[in-house]
């Protein structure tokens, strides 16, 4: 797959530490695992690392924050690398924290470089200038959404049907209050694979499924997944996991085992029959 330059090349999901490779080259901010995987997904996980790149370093970011949900979505990645593998899927994410700048926000949101983020203050981004906005917006936000567009570009050419999906995680407790939710499904009018997902899910009565809860398109989280989903006119969905759910490996295993099993059953309805022979790998 043709990537713009500066991008890691792929590498099987899991065989690779994520930190091993982006240690290899500190400038390497865009993370593309399983980038040739040939099944019928996509995943994003735009708010996958807290990680501070050395050139953001003097910016001053605070570290108690960066260990906080703000900065990142724990245990994302943990079940973006599972799903990538066992779906083989291309798997997609920023090696970078969101308070860095934000991928899954548009470049209008005020959000999108925070300078406020749960009534905490983010002084790191306070005062920024134009000129520093551009170079995240330049070396973070665009190239993340260029690769994301060129890979479903050559899919498309090479007649591979794809449903895009991004994994995020979400806080137990959100400005003091209880969530219910042990995971929520966020998706636009195109709600052909968060039905199938919302069903599989509530299958489980020991679930509580959020529909477009916690959080919806109308709270900018959908940016990434609306953006390339409708340029391709791909079926789509956002995946937000309670984060004391996906803690711990085990954790991640389990979810990325369930929503594998439902994935892959709602491929044939959604890309037809022909397109939903996947090669499922089974990755322990
Ligand atoms: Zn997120």
């Amino acid at each position: 797959m043709a990537l713009p330059s500066g991008l890691a090349t792929s590498f099987p999901a899991e065989s690779v530490p994520a930190d091993t490779a982006a240690a290899s080259d500190p400038d390497t901010l865009i993370m593309v695992e399983n980038g040739a995987g040939a099944g019928p997904f996509v995943l994003l996980c735009d708010h996958a690392s807290n990680r501070v790149a050395d050139a953001y370093q003097p910016f001053g970011f605070a570290a108690d924050q960066l260990g906080l949900h703000i900065a990142w979505d724990p245990g994302a990645l943990g079940v973006a690398r599972l799903l990538s593998g066992r779906l083989d899927a291309p798997l997609f994410w920023p090696d970078i924290s969101r308070l860095v700048i934000d991928c899954n926000r548009p470049l209008d949101a005020a959000s999108l470089i925070a300078v406020e983020s749960e009534g905490r203050a983010v002084p790191a981004n306070v005062g920024l200038s134009g000129t520093e906005r551009a170079r995240r917006i330049e070396r973070v936000h665009a190239p993340y959404h260029d690769a994301i567009d060129a890979c479903l570009t050559q899919r498309h050419a090479s007649g591979l049907a794809t449903i895009l999906i991004a994994i995020h995680s979400f806080t137990p407790v959100y400005l003091g209050k209880a969530r219910p939710w042990h995971v929520g499904i966020v998706f636009d009018e195109d709600a052909r694979m968060a039905n199938a997902l919302i069903k599989g899910l509530a299958a489980d009565p020991g679930f509580m499924v959020g529909v477009n809860e916690p959080y919806s398109p109308a709270d900018l989280v959908y940016y990434s997944v609306s953006r390339h989903a409708r340029t391709h006119r791909l079926p789509a969905a956002m995946i937000e996991i309670r984060n004391n759910e996906i803690g711990d490996e085990a954790g991640q295993k389990i979810w990325a085992d369930r929503l594998a099993e439902i994935l892959l059953a709602a491929t044939p309805g959604l890309l037809g029959a022909q397109q939903a022979v996947v090669r499922c790998l089974q990755v322990e």
